[in-house]
């Protein structure tokens, strides 16, 4: 194993570092040190609805189906808009309030308003 970066370009992992710059031995292809930093931070999780819009925190969606709020007889009908979302881990991506309640919902029945 190499200490270093594999290549993007190959995915080879014998490379090493040449000044600024990482050198694949396999295919020559060179790419900044920086880089490394940029991918990191594209790895944070993009939760999208059902049209693969991005969602952020505070933004406001719209129910695309009626949900059933797990352990509840409470259904959220379809077209109800929720404001101020947040983006949380886990199997049900989004956390929000529906009249004062606390409810988990999935990106994929919502819409961006
Ligand atoms: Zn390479």
């Amino acid at each position: 194993m190499s200490e270093f970066p594999p290549c993007p370009a190959c995915k080879e992992e014998i490379t090493y570092p040449d000044l600024q710059n990482y050198v694949c031995a396999t295919c020559g292809h060179e790419w900044p040190m920086d880089a490394e930093q940029e991918v990191e931070e594209s790895h944070e999780k993009v939760v999208r609805d059902a049209h693969g819009t991005p969602l952020a925190d505070g933004d406001t969606v719209i129910l695309i189906k009626d949900l059933k709020v797990k352990g509840s007889s409470t259904v959220i009908k379809m077209g109800t808009r929720v404001t101020n979302i947040r983006i949380v881990d886990g199997d049900h991506d989004l956390d929000c309030r529906i009249d004062g309640q606390k409810i988990m919902l999935k990106s994929e029945f919502m819409k961006k308003a």
